[in-house]
This record gives structure tokens, sequence and C-alpha cells, in this order.
């Protein structure tokens, strides 16, 4: 697609106040692909007014109605998935069978799923003499990272489109394009001007003045948790709603009736996949002390098998970063068994798939998130022991429990302080509610859950 030199607002693309601009890299051979212009709080305030203004009228149509314009959307977005998953490959560096299969499908499911629910939820109910409505909360401010650069904006858009909000959108500097085709399509879609608006821009001024802003009555943000803490600050002393999808480090725990070598391998491949840039993938692997050598091998061969397939890191820092953590790794005493801290190749922010062993709970690779295609081994000796370590982080947003049998698994997941457990691989499900215990977050996103982090209740006694 060809990049937009203004922002949408008000259902139109608009100049810009300022004129700086950020440079779109393509992180696959650093070249600069686009510019897109770098809002400023000047933009930031237009957007907000335009999503206040748009916000009664959107808020009273009826739930048939909105459902309507989500599942229009819906269909702009199949319609254009392959120019959708070509965008991602070139700004996020995704292979493009996994932006075409991920990047673009997911977001036509999610979307999809809430064109069905803001026509079935439940808006109205009746509790003993009361009538209690479930109202939009108002002006959303969504702030977005480059990880899975659609997806976490149609996780935001579509539920709050549901609900009745109007939505300012500050994606990612490293994906704007994305973000700019998305907004394309929901003027396609035919959503009114103003309930959905996009200011492009760099975090500490676009981001940080719409998380400020006075117009907006809550914050939905996905990123670090350094940033998550700032904006639950803000929005705290404000006393403005808040959602946080921070970040992760969750446990695979393979228990020892498990089938080894499929939950081994499953395992490497969550991390590997989108580059290891996942904030639930499952970068911790706890393997019984018995099945230990038998699983570093395994893992090894598995990643080895990875090799070139894997994509890039979105862009130089996040390389320096990961590649520096790997080389923390190695100081601090783990065994290299695949990968390593070299560029395997001298264009690209590209990194080997990396697998470690004789991780101790303690490491720094096993307690921070990397955020790159590096899985770590860690030894256990009893379940007790297993749960400890599993529960041994700041964060909890997902895991993977292996077992014998289903049972099994659950039971060991009932006790991890996590917000999602796939039980012996089980598959994504739109519905489901997504978000962290501990550090890892506020709140929760996809399904009837995330529809209601855009509701606020109003009860009429009788
Ligand atoms: P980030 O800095 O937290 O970025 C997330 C979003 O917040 C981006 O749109 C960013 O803008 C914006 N932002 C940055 N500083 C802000 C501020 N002071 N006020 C308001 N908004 C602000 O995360 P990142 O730099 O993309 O990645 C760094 C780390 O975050 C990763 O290594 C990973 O650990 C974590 N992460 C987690 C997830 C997740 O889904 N949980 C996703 C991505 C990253 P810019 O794009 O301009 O920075
Ligand atoms: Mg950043």
């Amino acid at each position: 697609m060809k990049a937009h030199d203004g922002m949408y607002i008000g259902g139109e693309w608009r100049a810009a106040a300022g004129t700086d601009a950020i440079e779109v890299v393509d992180p696959a051979n650093e070249q600069i692909i686009a510019h897109v212009p770098a809002g400023t709080a000047e933009d930031v305030d237009a957007a907000v007014r335009a999503a206040r203004a748009a916000l009664p009228g959107w808020a009273a149509t009826p739930p048939a109605g909105r459902a309507a314009r989500v599942a229009a959307l819906r269909d702009v977005l199949v319609a254009r998935k392959g120019e959708i998953a070509a965008t991602v490959t070139a700004e996020l560096g995704a292979p493009l069978p996994f932006s075409q299969a991920v990047h673009a499908g997911v977001p036509i499911l999610v979307a999809g799923s809430y064109a069905e629910l803001a026509a079935s939820y439940a808006f109205e109910e009746k509790v003993g003499n009361s009538t209690v409505y479930a109202e939009p909360v108002g002006v959303v401010g969504a702030i977005t990272p480059w990880n899975y650069p659609l997806h976490q904006i149609v996780a935001k858009v579509a539920p709050a489109l549901a609900a009745g909000c109007t939505i300012v959108l500050k994606p990612a500097e490293d994906t704007p394009l994305t973000a700019q085709l998305f907004a394309e399509a929901v003027h396609e879609a035919g959503i009114p001007a103003g309930v959905f608006n996009l200011v492009t821009g760099l975090g500490p001024v676009a981001g940080q003045a719409l998380a400020e802003h006075d117009g907006v009555d809550l914050v939905s943000f996905t990123g670090s948790t350094a940033v998550g803490k700032q904006i639950g600050a803000t929005a705290g002393a404000a006393v403005k709603r808040v959602a946080l999808e921070l970040g992760g480090k969750s446990a695979n725990v393979i228990l020892p009736s498990a089938d080894l070598a499929k939950a081994v391998g499953v395992g490497v491949a969550n991390v590997m996949g989108n580059s290891g840039q996942t904030c639930s993938a499952w970068t911790r692997m706890l393997v019984h002390s018995s099945q230990y050598d038998e699983a570093v091998a395994l893992a090894a061969e598995a990643a080895a098998k990875y090799g070139d397939r894997i994509g890039p890191l979105v862009n130089a820092k996040q390389h320096a970063r990961v590649r520096g953590y790997i080389e923390r790794g190695v100081a601090e005493g783990a065994r290299l068994v695949a990968g390593g801290p070299e560029a395997p190749r001298e264009q690209g922010y590209f990194v080997s798939p990396t697998v470690f062993a004789d991780v101790t709970p303690e490491m720094t690779v096993a307690q921070e998130e990397i955020f790159g295609p590096v899985v770590s081994l860690i030894r256990y000796e009893d379940e007790d022991d297993a749960l400890r370590i599993a529960n041994g982080t700041v964060y909890g947003l997902a895991g993977a429990v292996w077992a014998g049998d289903d049972a099994e698994a659950v039971a060991f997941a009932r006790r991890m302080d996590t917000g999602q457990v796939d039980i012996n691989g089980g598959r994504f499900n739109p519905l489901a509610p997504f978000g962290g215990y501990k550090q890892s977050g506020v709140g929760r996103e996809l399904g009837s859950h995330g529809l209601a982090e855009y509701l606020q209740t109003k009860s009429l006694q009788f």
C-alpha cells in the first residue's frame, strides 16, 4: 500500500499539525520503505475532539447497527487480506505465510467474533427490581505495539466499536502502515466519521499525550511493563479506566507422563513463531530431571530445523537487546545448544533460533522477557518444584501444561498464577479471555470479557 502523509481524523485524511516524520524500515533488509507523519499533542487533541463529537451518535446506534458495521469491517479485512499480509511482512519482517495465516487471519476471526457479540450481547438485564444497562465507557485511547500489528489494533477497536465507544489509536512507530491500512478499512466499511481516528507518532510524544488527555475515558494499552506502569499511574491520577496488556515469561510445563517429543516440538515452535516476539510465548520449558537430557537434544534439533524459516526482529534496537540477553545467558552459566548471539546474516535484524540448557530459575534469561527466538530449558525435581519455578517470575500471562491425560494437566494448570494455559497443545480460541495475572496486566481482551472492558453499568430501580 501507499503511505498516507496525514492523520485519519473525523472520517478524512488530514494534514498533520507538525512536519516531523517517522521512517518505516523493512527489518529483513534494513531499507527505508516509507515515511509517515509523527503526530504531536495537537494532532491527538484534534482526534480526541473528533471522537468525542462522534460519541453520542455512535453510542445511541442500536447494537444491531453497530454489529452490521463491524461485520462490514471484517468483510473489508477479508477482501484486503493479501495486502494486509504483504504490509505486515514489509514493516515487521514476518515470513509471508505467517503473515497470511496469523497476522491477517487472526484479526479477521476476532472482528467476526465481535460482529456476532455486538448482535447477541445482553446490553440490558433485569436484576430483581432493577434494570441494568451496559453502556459504552466513552472515548477510548488505544496504544498498541508492533509485534502483532493488526491483531493488537483489532483486539481493541472491534470490541470498542461493538460497545458503542469511539476511538483514537496511536499505533507502534515501527508498524504504522498496517494501522493506516486499517483506517482505510474502517472508512470503506462505512463506520461513521469520528468513530475511529488514527494518530501515528512516537510513544513519549503522541502516546503520552493520548494517555494524559482529559477527553479520554479509557486508556487501553498493550506493550512493555515499564510503559504500562507509567500509563497506569497517569490514568489512576485522573480516575480514568485503564486496561493493560503487558509482558510475559510463560512456562511450558512438561510433566513426566507427557508425550515428550510432541511437547518439546510444539514448545519450540511456539517460541520461534513471529521470531519470539510474542508476549504469551512459552519461553521457559520446564522438564523433569529424568527426561532433561532427552528434552535438550529434542529442543536443539527442533531449533536447528527451524533455521532459515525464521524472520528478523523488528528493529536494530530489539536486535541488539536480544543478542545482549543471549550473551548474558552465556555469561551467567547457561549452556547454548542451538543458535547464539552472532547475527546469522549480514543484512537484516536476524537472530538464530536459540536454545539454552542448564538454565536455573534465577538467571536473567529465565526471569526477563527477551522478546526474541530464545527458549530456556529448566530442570525440576518434582511437581511442587515445577510449580514454584513456573510461578517464580513477576509475570503471569500464559503457559502450557503437558501430561498423559488432560485431568492431570488441568490439576497443575489450576495452581499456576497465569491468565491462560494451553492443555496438551490446546488450540487458540478467539473467544477465550486473554490477559495477565500479576505484572502481566490488568483487564482482559477477546470474547465477551474483552467487550465488557469497554462497558460501564447503569442501574435503574423500579
Ligand atoms: P513499548 O515501548 O511499551 O510500546 C508499546 C506502545 O506504547 C507503542 O505504541 C509505543 O510507541 C507506546 N509508548 C512508548 N512509550 C510511551 C509513553 N511514554 N506513553 C505512551 N505510550 C508510549 O514497547 P516496545 O518498545 O514496542 O517493545 C519493548 C518491549 O515491550 C518488548 O521487548 C517486550 O518486552 C514488550 N512488548 C510486549 C508486548 C505485549 O503484547 N505484551 C508487545 C510488544 C512489546 P513507540 O512505538 O513509539 O515506542
Ligand atoms: Mg518503544
